[in-house]
This record gives C-alpha cells, structure tokens and sequence, in this order.
C-alpha cells in the first residue's frame, strides 16, 4: 500500500494550498473535511491545478470511529492538522464549541494516530500564541499569551503536543506559527471563500473593490507606528503552503519537536495593503478611518531565521504578488 499524507482541513483555504503543494510534489493526499467551512469543488479544483485529486473524505476529526476505520483502511504516513474555527469573535461567543472542536477534536485525532502508531503531525498554530509581544520582529522563545478562547485553543493545544512528545515514543511534531496568510493560488482556481462579513482585512478588501462592500473601516490610525495603522506580517498562501512541505522532509529526517514561525519578516501598514493592492490591481478601495477593534495590537512580524536556517525555507512572492492573486480569486468567485 503506497503511504499517504492526510491532511485534515484540506478544503479549507491553507489545507487546499497545501494539498496542491503536496500533490504537485509527488506525494499521495487523502483530505478529511467536515465542510463546515469549505466546499468540496476543491477537490475537482485540485485534480484541474495537480492533473490528479486528493481522496475525500468527508467527516469530522472528532469521530473516533471514523479516524480509526480510516486509518485501518489506509496507509498514512503523516498527519498535517489544519482542521478547526478560527473566528476571533466568534470564539469569545462560543468557547465550549471552540475549545469542542479545535482542543477536543485535535485530542480525538491523536489518540487515533497513536493507535495506529502514525506518529508525525503538522499541526496550525498562530502568531496569535505570542499576545501584545513586547517587541518586533518576534522570535519563537517568546513568552506566549492569549486573550480569547481561539488563542487560548492554540495553546492549549501546543501544550498537548509538547507533552506528547516528552513521552519519548517516537513522536515527530511540528507547531507552526502562521503569520498572516493572504493571496490565493496563481490558477486562480482556489482561495479564501469566507462566509458573512469578512473579519480579515484582504478578503474586506477585495469584497470592496468588487463593489460588494461600501468602503474598508480602517481599525485606527492612532498605534505607534509610522503611519498609525497596525502592521501585520501578511504571507503568501502558496509560500505558507510550502513551508509545510519543508517542515514535513525536516521531521522526516530529524525525531524532534519543531516549533517555528511561518511568515516574511517584513511588516505592512492598513494604509500600505490598500495601497499595493491599488496599485498592483488598478482597483479603487475606498476607506473610512473608525476606531480601534478591541483585542487589536500595533504590531506583529515574524523573526524567520529559524525557519531559514532548520527548514531551508523561505517565503518568496511579495505583497504585490499577494493582491494581484487575492483580486484574481476575488474575480472568479464572482463568476461562479
Ligand atoms: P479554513 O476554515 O479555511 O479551513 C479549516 C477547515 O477545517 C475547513 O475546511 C473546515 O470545514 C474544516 N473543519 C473545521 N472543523 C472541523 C472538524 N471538526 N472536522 C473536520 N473538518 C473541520 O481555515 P484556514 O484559514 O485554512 O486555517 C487552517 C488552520 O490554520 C486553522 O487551524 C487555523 O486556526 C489556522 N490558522 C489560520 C490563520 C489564518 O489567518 N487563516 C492564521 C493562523 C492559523
Ligand atoms: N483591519 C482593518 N480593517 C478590517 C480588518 C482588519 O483595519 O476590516 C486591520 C486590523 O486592525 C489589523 C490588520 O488589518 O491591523 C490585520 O487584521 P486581520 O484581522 O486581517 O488580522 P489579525 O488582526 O488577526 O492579525
């Protein structure tokens, strides 16, 4: 039986990138989604990008005897663990079900694995672990904090996998610490598709200059930082995509417990996003300057050289490449 990567999560925007990534190099996928926040026109979307398709399942993480069937039925290699909410706001309104479904859910996939003695996971955690940092750029010893049930389920979960490891049987784990990931596959073919309003700046952004939002509201001009706009490390999807595959050869060769951060190391203004993404895309985004969003920070940007140094990697396309491939995403989700 040929050995797969499963990659739980994989219809949602990192996992789909990834999954093209992993496809693209050679490796056999099998995609476990419960669609609660995705489609599943990906997969054929992939199969068009890879010349090939993921396997599909489609179900939770949380269903023990669906993993253990799974994994009985297949051969898995790895796990890259994508799968969970990821709404701020939402999590402070609904712990129970965050802390059900990203702690609870990520308990249940493990406890799978260990079974079926699949002992290599790539698991999503966030800058978001790093609280109000007391200074940029962030390396990955910092001391962590968190301020909603979202960040506290990154945690918590980073601890459990720490933990795991410290047992000493044979685990490989690698905690990535995802900057701002934006942008969409150059094909155009995939991207983020959130429902409702968006709460991220790109996917505002872009709704704006397709005429489906009024204006952007700029969360404060009033920070410490050139021009009074809070700054964020936003990354490439496709480049985060590939970091997952670095990390994935770094655990093959290495039994360690890996935590890095996963961004550019450069950080842009509000004002310098909307601003590149006129330029690069000739679309006017009208905005309107409002107050601060609670929970907000300054300033967050990635130190990189641990990921530079261990993994070999770095991210490559820059913010231009960033807007022009969001807007062409943008473009297509209004054909479709
Ligand atoms: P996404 O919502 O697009 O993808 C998550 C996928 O998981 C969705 O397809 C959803 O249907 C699926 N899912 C959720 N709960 C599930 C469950 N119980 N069982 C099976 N499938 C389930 O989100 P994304 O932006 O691709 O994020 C992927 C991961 O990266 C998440 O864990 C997120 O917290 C983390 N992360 C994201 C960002 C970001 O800005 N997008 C930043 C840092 C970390
Ligand atoms: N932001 C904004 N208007 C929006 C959404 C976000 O001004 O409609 C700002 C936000 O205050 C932050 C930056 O854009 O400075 C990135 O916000 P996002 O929610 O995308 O990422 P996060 O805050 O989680 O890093």
């Amino acid at each position: 039986m040929v050995s797969s990567i499963l990659v739980t999560g994989g219809t949602g925007f990192i996992g789909s990138h990834t999954c093209a990534a992993l496809l693209n190099a050679g490796y056999d996928v099998i995609v476990l989604d419960n669609l609660s926040n995705s489609d599943s026109s990906v997969i054929q979307r992939l199969g068009q990008i890879c010349g090939r398709e993921p396997s599909f399942i489609k179900g939770d993480i949380r269903d023990t005897s669906l993993l253990n069937t799974l994994f009985q039925e297949h051969s898995v290699s790895a796990v890259i663990h994508f799968a969970g909410l990821k709404a701020v706001s939402e999590s402070v309104d609904k712990p129970l079900m965050y802390y059900q479904n990203n702690v609870g859910g990520t308990l249940t996939l493990l406890t799978a694995m260990q079974l079926a003695n699949v002992k290599t996971i790539i698991f999503s955690s966030s800058a978001t672990v790093y609280g109000d940092p007391v200074s940029v750029p962030i390396t990955e010893n910092f001391p962590r904090s968190c301020t909603n049930p979202y960040g506290a389920s990154k945690m918590m979960i980073e601890d459990i996998l720490a933990d795991l490891y410290t047992t000493k049987s044979n685990w490989r784990i690698g905690r990535l610490r995802y900057f701002n990931p934006v942008g969409a596959h150059a094909s155009g073919l995939i991207g983020e598709n959130p429902i409702g309003i968006p709460n991220n700046l790109m996917p505002f952004i872009t709704q704006t200059a397709a005429g489906l939002r009024q204006e952007v509201s700029i969360f404060g001009n009033d920070y410490d930082t050139p021009d009074g706009t809070g700054i964020r490390d936003y990354i490439h999807v496709e480049d985060l995509a590939n970091g997952h595959l670095a990390a994935l050869d770094y655990l093959n060769q290495n039994r360690e417990l890996l935590t890095v951060n996963l961004g550019t190391g450069q950080g842009a203004s509000v004002l310098e996003m909307i601003n590149t993404f006129e330029h690069s895309t000739g679309c006017q985004v009208p905005y309107r300057v409002v107050g601060r969003r609670q929970g907000d920070i300054a300033e967050c940007w990635a130190d990189t050289k641990l990921a530079n140094h261990l993994l070999g990697w770095q991210a490559n396309r820059g913010l231009e490449d960033m807007c022009r491939d969001a807007w062409r995403w943008q473009l297509r989700c209004l054909r479709d």
